[in-house]
């Protein structure tokens, strides 16, 4: 038997995953006993903020790591494209659905069970070995105290800001216009020729007032404000609009490719809204994550055309991120280098987002399981993107480790690389694919033979 602590993303498919092998699996989940910040229910994997898995084509790295996940027969990605949103290129989930989907498949597994309630400190082996640590973002205090002293000062906390979301009801639906960039849209909007986000355009007076505004805006009160530190990727609004004027225009504003049938050209800026549950009565708005005060938030966000009666059914916020300094302490196969029947998965683990939170748990799990077999850990090809990930974790520059989304930039280069970078990342993936299917085949009959025996 495998053990768990934490029932998010990573925990979920690690335990599915070591199940999958025959090697029964429990979960150690502290909700609803104890709860976190940010959590609403009790499900497991539940979503905590964009209902986004990001980019789902095979020119896009996560698109690639999301393949290869479906490859390994992950729990994760069957749920997650059983209640799929239309989003464009990208792979968005009706939130609720998803984590209803992930509990049912957990509980119903007759090999895996769930025991809830706060896990406050590392258990020893000859308590619960092999063992995962998969407890995410929002680790319990008393727990990332014990992960602290298990791996010393390298244990770090940051933070993180969230998007807002809106009541579909309230967008003033005569001043928007739904359209994917470059229409790239998976036909999902009411009719065939309908693209997936909601396109609330600005005009660029519009823009500099709202521009000023948000520079000028309250913004909320963040304890151990000397520690903040955010992703480059997942900047406050507020903060890229302190960078400078067109800093929005050219990030989460940008209107390329985006046309305005009233003008059949490019606004000035646009706001983006993408449907956040499969009813379509809420709509996030992509890239505004923030830290302003909610009363500021709401005055703020409603100068956009469209939102000036918005409801906001939740606030942007500021959230607590809590990871180890994974090179210091992993191997890429997700162990750590001073007990191998420890493994860190997920978040906490050093990655970074859900879809790499699942993968890093997928091959914890089938390593975890792999310990009981009498079988050694093994990770699968750096070609892959899922062998990428474990490799960037555990060799990357600790002295600044930045906790990493999957990108092409972790991948080794092909030999003889196409001159385009979109049939360069192409070639990387169908590369990364047929050397996924080769290692999967060799340690699923390495694991099977394994399991016969026993
Ligand atoms: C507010 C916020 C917003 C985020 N937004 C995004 C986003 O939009 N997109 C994205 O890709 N990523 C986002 N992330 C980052 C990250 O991908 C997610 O947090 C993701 O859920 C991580 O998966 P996980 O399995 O590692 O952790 P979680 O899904 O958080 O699962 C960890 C579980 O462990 C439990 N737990 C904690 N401590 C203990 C304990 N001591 N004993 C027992 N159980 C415990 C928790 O209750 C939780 O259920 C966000 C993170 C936060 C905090």
């Amino acid at each position: 038997m495998i053990h768990i602590i934490g029932g998010g993303l990573a925990g979920s498919e690690a335990a599915w995953q070591s199940a999958a092998t025959g090697v029964p699996a429990t979960i150690y989940e502290m909700r609803p006993v104890q709860k976190t910040d940010v959590h609403q229910t009790d499900r497991l994997a539940e979503l905590v903020c964009s209902n986004s898995f990001r980019g789902d084509k095979l020119d896009n790295a996560v698109g690639l790591l999301k393949e290869e996940m479906r490859r390994l027969g992950s729990l994760v990605m069957q749920v997650a494209d059983r209640v799929r949103v239309p989003a464009g290129a990208a792979l968005a989930v009706d939130r609720a659905k998803f984590a209803e989907g992930v509990t049912e498949a957990i509980e119903a597994h007759p090999l895996i069970q769930v025991e809830r309630g706060e896990i406050a400190r590392i258990p020893a082996s000859d308590e619960m070995s092999p063992l995962i640590v998969a407890t995410g973002p929002l680790t319990s205090e008393r727990l990332s105290a014990g992960i602290a002293a298990f791996v010393g000062q390298d244990h770090l906390a940051f933070f993180d800001a969230i998007s807002p979301i809106v009541l579909a009801e309230t967008i003033d639906m005569s001043k928007v216009f739904r359209q994917s960039r470059w229409d790239r849209s998976l036909g999902g909007g009411p009719t065939e020729s309908d693209g997936d986000y909601l396109n609330c355009p600005l005009t660029k007076d519009e823009y500099l007032a709202f521009h000023d505004a948000i520079v000028t805006a309250e913004k909320a009160a963040v304890h151990d404000f000397d520690r903040t530190k955010f992703f480059e990727g997942c900047l406050p609004v507020e903060v890229m609009a302190h960078r400078g004027v067109d800093t929005l225009r050219f990030g989460p504003m940008k209107p390329a490719g985006l046309t305005d049938p009233r003008t059949g050209r490019w606004p000035y800026a646009v706001v983006q809204l993408r449907q956040d549950t499969l009813a379509g009565d809420h709509y996030s708005l992509v890239g505004f994550q923030t830290q302003l005060k909610w009363g500021e938030q709401a005055r703020v966000l409603r100068m956009i055309p469209g939102l000036e009666q918005a409801e906001f059914v939740r606030f942007g916020m500021i959230h607590r991120n809590t990871y180890i300094n994974a090179p210091t302490v992993l191997t890429e196969t997700w162990q750590t280098r001073g007990r191998s029947d420890l493994f860190f998965a997920g978040q906490v683990s050093g990655v970074e987002g859900y879809v790499e939170s699942a993968a890093s748990g997928l091959i914890a799990g089938r390593n975890a399981a792999r310990l009981v077999l009498g079988r050694p850990a093994i990770a699968p090809p750096r070609t892959t993107a899922i062998g990428a990930l474990g490799h960037y974790v555990s060799h990357a520059d600790p002295r600044h480790y930045d906790p990493s989304n999957i990108t092409f930039g972790i991948i080794p280069p092909l030999a003889s690389p196409p001159r385009s970078r979109q049939e360069r990342q192409l070639a990387t993936s169908r590369r990364a694919l047929a050397d996924l299917e080769r290692w999967a085949r060799e340690a699923d009959d390495a694991i099977w033979r394994a399991a016969a025996a026993i």
